[in-house]
């Protein structure tokens, strides 16, 4: 079996990880224009060769994990070079461009769009890990768009790999991720600014940073490369969920300004909520 890694990143690196643990058999290629991180890929063991284009018509799996921008000038490219039998997945935070972009090519058949809802804030091959996604869910978008035969062997390699699958359309899948990731990392980023600003004596941001601090600020340590083109292209609803934050936390102020305590603490009991909602997504999983 050959596997290609297009992106050897934290998602595909953690991805090839895994393949080769279920198919020890498998030859994992890895293509990256960082020549550093194909070097020290192999170094750490997460591909076995460095791979090219002209190897993908014998490919059997090709990953693209690259930044969404690049992913669809990639794409196509890849589509190009595959053979009758490969499976291409692309695993990016939006759906929607990517779906649009391979609508029309002749090789439409042979592509899944998968979005697996795993990862840290570390990027490269040296964040790769293996069992990222046990347990996680893995959202594919146009699955009736795929071969039978090949959408069976890509799903089956999911479900080895400990994923839930769950199908979304492209539309939905880019307005509820907006919500649930896309959010929280603006929210991340600029908790971290407002902090930073105003302790300009960082020493003192390390010596009181207590752990629900480290952890709400744990997305802001995430890439700008790889997050400037997820909100560009979810631009629309990205800016619908910021300006309900931005009302909410208009709205906390407003509260706190005219000492309205119990609503204060209607709010807040009223989000407590979350608590059950989280541990029932945690329950389905298992
Ligand atoms: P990453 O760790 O930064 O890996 C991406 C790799 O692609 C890097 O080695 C990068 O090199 C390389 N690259 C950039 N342009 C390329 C090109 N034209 N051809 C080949 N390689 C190229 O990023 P990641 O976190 O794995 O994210 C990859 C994809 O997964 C993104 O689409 C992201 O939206 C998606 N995703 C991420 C998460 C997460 O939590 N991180 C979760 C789910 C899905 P340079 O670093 O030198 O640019």
């Amino acid at each position: 079996m050959n596997v290609h890694v297009i992106g050897i990143g934290l998602i595909g690196g953690s991805m090839v990880l895994d393949i080769k643990e279920i198919h020890p058999e498998a030859t994992i290629y890895g293509i990256d224009t960082n020549e550093k991180h194909v070097q020290k890929a192999m170094a750490l063991g997460v591909i076995e060769k460095e791979g090219n284009f002209d190897d993908l018509g014998t490919a059997d799996f090709v990953i693209v994990s690259v930044p969404v921008d690049v992913a669809l000038l990639v794409l196509p490219k890849v589509l190009d070079a595959i053979g009758d039998q490969t499976i291409v997945f692309e695993v990016g935070s939006t759906k929607m461009p990517i779906c649009e972009i391979v609508a029309n090519h002749p090789k439409r058949r042979n592509f899944i769009a998968t979005h697996p809802i795993a990862g840290t804030e570390f990027s490269g091959p040296s964040a790769a890990i293996k069992g990222l996604f046990q347990g996680k869910t893995n959202i594919i978008c146009e699955v009736e768009k795929t071969a039978f035969k090949l959408q069976e062997k890509a799903l089956d390699l999911f479900r080895n790999m400990g994923m839930r699958i769950r199908y979304m359309d492209p539309k939905s899948h880019d307005k509820h991720i907006a919500y649930v990731s896309h959010l929280s990392h603006i929210s991340s980023f600029m908790l971290g600014k407002t902090v930073m600003n105003k302790e300009k004596d960082e020493q003192d941001i390390f010596d009181m940073a207590g752990s629900g601090f480290e952890s709400t600020v744990r997305l802001a340590k995430s890439s700008p490369a790889m997050w400037t083109p997820i909100f560009k292209q979810n631009k629309k609803q990205v800016v619908k969920t910021l300006e309900e934050y931005i009302a909410n936390l208009t709205n906390f102020k407003d509260l706190l300004v005219s000492d309205d305590y119990d609503a204060i603490y209607e709010e807040m009991a009223n989000t407590n909520r979350i608590k059950e909602i989280l541990n029932g997504i945690t329950t389905i999983k298992k």
